[in-house]
């Protein structure tokens, strides 16, 4: 039985789950028992147990694709989508896989806000099997069409983003809105030692480690990474880990080592690692020994070969599931530091509509309207109420042939139309995470965000 299985305490208050675990206990062999129980608390919320019900199911019987789907929902629903990518991973690679995978990908793939890759895999998996089709998640994949004309354009998605492109961002931490806490740490942690070397020198403090950012999908972790090279004048590469594992077994060392060189050749540089979940994940269970030398090489060009190694080369890394990640990541001069993207309050989503609206053709606004309008939303919402609101207008100018400015009622409108990210489901994930386990103070950041729940 793995350690997940044995940790877990808590009580249930249904006493048909209560006999069924009792009787999984009592047969912990009983592959179909097993799957049963893990089902029953998964479909009734038990998400982290059901977790570890799935995982002791995988040990039994490694190729499941029953079982490692249901892992992988686990997973999505507590928001580690990277982990549950890198669990359908090994299946999604083979062409033929069940379809009921390409489903769950989907999902997670959508919690990446990796819309039309997730597009991809749904229509693939209904084409196959029109029986796993999802209205719901369909409706969250397309955005209402109200496109000029024709039919909206056919989602092929890129599935192979090489990993390791160089960007110049033209974003700065102007462009970030609100976050001024998180802002001015990151400013300490990253700018400073680069900005003022001698000043970082003469304390005795030498440069490096990296900085794990944390929080809800959609919060502005990318938007923020990317805004921090461009503040920086770095140059900015963005790896999605999920990219890498997507190589077949034994290249992914060898890409890991090929980002690092290649942001050591550009520096500085701003080295982006998004879904480290999934790297953490893998370590804690399927396909041991392959993992341990990724998650090993990893932390071995984290640490650089010599000192010097990763001088002007900030490590920077994005999470919606911290809770995953192994220990050994937070080591001092590894992911040393941790930083909450939080939520925005009210006021900081009326200054990102500030910012998104920047260049649109405007009316007087009120975008304190709006944001008192869009209380569960997180920027990357407030970016499709935008996106949207734009498309109406522009189809109205059109007709119009003329522009008509944007107005606080078109957004209040396309607000209306927008399911917003699940920002609360987040903070209850993370509060079953974190309340109990804040001992060394990791969470400390996030903690008035669940006591306020
Ligand atoms: P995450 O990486 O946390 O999932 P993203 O960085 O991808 O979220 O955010 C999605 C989009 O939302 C960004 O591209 C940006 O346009 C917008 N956004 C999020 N937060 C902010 C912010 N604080 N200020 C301005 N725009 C933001």
């Amino acid at each position: 039985m793995n350690s997940a299985t044995e940790g877990i305490e808590l009580v249930l208050d249904d006493p048909g789950l209560q006999a069924l675990r009792e009787a999984a206990r009592l047969s912990p062999d009983n592959l179909p028992l097993r799957r049963h129980l893990a089902e029953q608390l998964l479909t009734r919320g038990y998400l982290a147990d059901a977790e570890a019900e799935f995982r002791a199911a995988l040990v039994l019987a490694p190729q499941d694709a029953d079982v490692t789907a249901g892992l992988a929902e686990a997973f999505v629903r507590q928001s580690a989508y990277g982990a549950a990518l890198s669990a359908l991973e090994p299946f999604l690679a083979a062409p033929g896989y069940p379809p009921r995978l390409g489903i769950v990908a989907a999902r997670a793939l959508l919690g990446e806000g990796e819309t039309s890759k997730a597009a991809y895999r749904y229509h693939e998996a209904v084409s196959r099997d029109p029986s796993v089709a999802d209205s719901e998640l369909e409706s969250r994949m397309t955005i209402p069409a109200v496109a000029p004309s024709g039919p909206p354009a056919p989602v092929h998605a890129p599935l192979e983003e090489k990993p390791g492109e160089v960007e110049r961002s033209k974003l700065t931490f102007a462009d970030v809105a609100g976050m001024d806490a998180v802002k001015e740490s990151l400013r300490i942690k990253l700018l400073l030692p680069i900005q003022q070397p001698e000043l970082f020198a003469a304390y005795g403090k030498r440069a490096g480690g990296g900085v794990l950012l944390y929080g809800p999908p959609g919060a502005g972790k990318t938007h923020l990474a990317r805004a921090a090279a461009g503040e920086l004048g770095a140059s900015f590469v963005d790896v999605g880990l999920a990219d890498i594992l997507d190589m077949y077994v034994g290249s992914s060392e060898r890409n890991l080592r090929a980002t690092f060189d290649l942001a050591r050749r550009n520096r500085p540089c701003v080295l982006f690692f998004d879904e480290v979940d999934a790297l953490a994940a893998r370590r804690s269970d399927m396909r041991q020994a392959h993992t341990r030398q990724l998650v090993n090489q990893f932390l071995a060009e984290l640490d650089g070969v010599d000192q010097n190694a990763n001088e002007g080369v900030l490590v920077l890394a994005a999470t919606n599931a911290p809770w995953y990640i192994d220990g050994a990541f937070r080591r001092p001069g590894r992911f040393d530091q941790m930083v909450f993207v939080p939520p925005p309050d009210a006021a900081a989503r009326a200054a990102i509509l500030r910012i998104l609206c920047r260049d649109k053709p405007l009316a007087e606004m009120d975008f304190d309207a709006v944001a008192r309008a869009t209380e569960q939303m997180v920027g990357a919402d407030l970016k499709g109420v935008v996106d949207r609101a734009v498309e109406v207008k522009l189809q109205q100018s059109i007709s119009a042939g003329r522009p008509i400015p944007m107005s606080t009622a078109d957004l209040l409108a396309a607000a209306k139309g927008t399911r917003p990210t699940a920002v609360r489901e987040w903070l209850a994930t993370a509060r079953n995470y974190v309340l109990h386990a804040n001992e060394s103070g990791a969470w400390d950041e996030l903690m008035p965000w669940i006591k306020a729940k």
